[in-house]
């Protein structure tokens, strides 16, 4: 029986994660420290803890506030981000000498 648990990317998070995760709300002032695209502060309600950088580094350092939509705009970039580095490493491999016919 293979035993699935720990395969969750939650179950990487410390034991005391509840506790880290209010503690940097209330560092934040419970705001999202997203910065806008004028170069203000986002005024949205934080909801979300996020790792500055992504990995298993759950220091207060690496932490900070935002609100559910810059969360879901960073996790998508990191994700696009992710699958990009995939992308390119595939087309190092299967390299073409053509051009795209929708570039003709
Ligand atoms: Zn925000």
């Amino acid at each position: 029986m293979p035993n699935w648990e720990g395969s969750d990317r939650r179950s990487r998070l410390p034991a005391d994660w509840p506790k880290r995760r209010l503690r940097v709300l209330r560092r934040d002032g419970g705001q999202c420290t997203a910065l806008t695209e004028a170069g203000g502060r986002c005024i949205s309600t934080a909801t979300d803890v996020d790792h500055v950088r992504p990995g298993d580094d759950h220091s207060d350092s690496n932490l900070t506030s935002l609100c559910s939509y810059h969360h879901r705009i960073k996790s998508s970039r990191e994700g696009a981000a992710a699958l990009a580095a995939k992308r390119r490493a595939i087309e190092r491999k299967f390299r073409r000498t053509e051009q795209h016919p929708g570039l003709l």
